[in-house]
This record gives structure tokens, sequence and C-alpha cells, in this order.
């Protein structure tokens, strides 16, 4: 029987997750619950998923022409798994509601640590996950980091410096900044992007910065990783080692974030979603022990193979990570870059 699953929170992050778990028949989506009657709710009705809304919002869904499928407390009733995509830090207080309706929980990186048992990425500790009810999923940032280090092996690892170059906001958040500048995004060094790495994968030492640019389109990040003694990772090992979530492409070819966001469009992503780092091959080098590459992380869709692939964890379906990564790949058509 497919496990039942409540989305909570459909914005950037709720909506993705809700679209794969719809696509995947070892789960199925009971419905998701909306906070706002917007467009989002009139989309996601006319696509058949069924909303459930706060009880003193239900008037104000049912002028918008929508009617709720019943109250958010339903929801949490039917679901055996809840993911938790609401605002960054509501996640904590939600957390209050699924301890008192008994259901094991998947929140989003925007949330203390403190909220779940694990932080969690696919590549790093997938077998943590098995016998835990709350698990956070590290954000956009964070998973895009950490897929390239587990890739290399933490063992392999002496010392890791990244630079963020991050975007300023998603598409349709535009009362968001900068506009025309560009903004230091930390009050210190390192910014929180490190210490999160670090609450996945222990006590590394990774250094990061970060700046936030005027653009919607994707992250990119700039990365120095000092090895131990081995021999120099190459493109190609890491490739392997990233099981497909890792792709590579010349910047002769596509050198922007805006390229290749049109390459998702070309090749028929769902809403242009990019969900592999996308690692420039003329801009990897390895010499002796120091390692430096430029990646570009779409913020809105790398997080979306973690979350599905968690849940095969935290409900006990699969003990096997690759066995899970090849089934999830297979599902949201991650391979089809390898084109490039
Ligand atoms: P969002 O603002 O796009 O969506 C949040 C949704 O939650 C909204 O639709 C809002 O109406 C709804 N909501 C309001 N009150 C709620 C409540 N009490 N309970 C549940 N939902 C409620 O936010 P997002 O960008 O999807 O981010 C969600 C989480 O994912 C955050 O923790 C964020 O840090 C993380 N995340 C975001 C990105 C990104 O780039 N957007 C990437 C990775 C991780």
């Amino acid at each position: 029987m497919p496990v039942k699953v409540a989305v909570n929170g459909y914005g950037t992050i709720g909506k993705r997750i809700a679209s794969a778990i719809l696509k995947n028949s070892d789960f199925h989506l009971v419905g998701v619950a909306k906070y706002t009657p917007d467009y989002k709710t009139i989309i996601a009705a006319k696509q058949g998923i069924r909303i459930f809304v706060p009880r003193d919002e239900a008037e104000a869904f049912k002028s918008l022409g929508i009617e709720p499928e019943g109250y958010v407390d339903y929801l949490f009733e039917e679901a055996e798994l809840i993911y938790d995509a609401s605002p960054g830090g509501q996640g904590a207080k939600n957390k209050e509601l699924y301890i008192k309706y008994r259901k094991p929980a998947v929140f989003q990186g925007g949330e203390d640590p403190s909220v779940a048992e694990i932080s969690y990425s696919t590549l790093c500790n997938y077998s943590s996950t098995l016998g835990k009810r709350y698990i956070r999923v590290v954000s956009c940032n964070t998973t895009g980091l950490l897929r390239i280090l587990c890739s290399l092996g933490v063992a392999n690892i002496r010392r890791v410096f990244a630079t963020i170059i991050r975007r300023a906001s998603d598409p349709g958040e535009d009362m968001k900044g900068p506009v025309n500048s560009i903004r230091v995004d930390s009050t210190r060094i390192p910014s929180h992007h490190g210490l999160d790495v670090k609450t996945v994968i222990g006590n590394v030492d990774v250094e990061t910065v970060a700046v936030a640019v005027p653009t919607t389109l994707m992250h990119m990040h700039v990365i120095e990783v000092m090895l131990k003694n081995t021999p120099c990772a190459s493109i190609e090992e890491l490739r392997k080692q990233g099981r497909g979530r890792i792709v590579t492409v010349s910047s002769t070819l596509a050198d922007s974030t805006g390229k290749l966001l049109e390459i998702a469009r070309d090749i028929g992503r769902p809403r242009n979603d990019v969900y592999e780092n996308i690692v420039f091959t003329n801009m990897f080098s390895c010499r002796e022990d120091r390692l430096v590459l430029i990646q570009a992380v779409h913020q809105e869709a790398i997080v979306i193979p973690e979350n599905i692939d968690v849940a095969y964890g935290i409900m006990n379906i699969e003990t096997d990570v690759y066995k899970v990564v090849d089934k999830v790949n297979s599902l949201l058509g991650i391979g089809q870059l390898h084109v490039m």
C-alpha cells in the first residue's frame, strides 16, 4: 500500500514536493495544507490536488471559488508522513501538531537543526534516517555543497573554503532584494552555510562566505577543497560518485544560470527545474592536494530529490541508498542532462 503523504505549506518547495509525490506509486498524496488563497491554490485545485485550510480561512478560500476538502487537522489525521514546507522557523511551531497527531515529519533547511533528530543529505547520511521520526533536509546551498563533499569522500577532505553567490529571491518573490546591488550575506565568517554543512558531516573544517546578487535564477558556488593524501580527484570520478546528482557542462556551451535554465526548459523539465549540481567541466581543477571548482545550483529544485529519498528511509521502506537514488532519479528524469 502506498504511504499516505501530506504537504504542509504549498510554496516554492511544497508544490515541488507535492508534484514529485504525485509521480511516485510508492506514495499517495492525501492533500496539501494551504494558508493563503492565491493563484497557487487555484492551479493546485485545477490539477485535482485536495486542499486543506485553517478553520478561520475557509471562507476566504470559498470566495476565490475554491471549496476546501477540509481543515488542516483532518489532513494531518489522514496522513502517515507529513512534509513541512512552511516558511523558515514555522516548522518548529508546526512540530507540536505532528507530535499531537503522532506523525513522522520531514522539515526543510530554513528550520533550526534542533527541530529534528538529524539533518540530512542523501549522499552523506541516508542510513541515519532509518528509525527516525523527525528529519531536516538541509537547504539548497548546503545540499549543493554536501553533494560535492560526500561524493569526494569526507575522509579524504582536509579543509574546504567556498564562496556562495546566492540568488536574491525566488521568481515569485518580487518584494525581496537586492534589486541593484551586491549584498554581503552574512555578518561574520563563516556564513551559516558552512555551519549547516557540519550538521550533517560533523567536524570537518569547512568555511563559507556568501554574497547575494540581483537574480532569481540559481546560485553559484566557487569551492576550494584541500584533500588529504589521496590521488587528486577527477571530474569523472566526482560525477560517478554523485550518482546522477552531479552533472557537468562546459562553460563554452553554457556559461550562465540563464542558459542552464533554458536547457531545463528545452528538455521539458517541469517548472524548468534543475535537480542536479551543474559543475562546469572547464572550471574544475585538481592539482596535488588542491581541488577548485565552480558549480551552479537551482535553489527551487535541488532539494526535491533528497526530500523524496528521505521518505524511503523515515518510513523504513528501503535500506539501500543506491536503490533509492536510482528510483528517485528515474522518477524525476535525473540523468537527461548528461547529454552535455
Ligand atoms: P514559501 O514562502 O515559498 O512557501 C511557504 C508556504 O508555507 C507558503 O505558501 C505559506 O503560505 C505557507 N504557510 C504559511 N503559514 C504556514 C503554516 N503555519 N504552516 C505551514 N505552511 C504555512 O517558502 P519556500 O521557499 O517554499 O521555503 C520553505 C522551506 O524550504 C523553508 O524552510 C526554506 O528555508 C526551505 N528552502 C527553500 C528554498 C528556496 O530556494 N525557496 C530552497 C531550499 C529550502
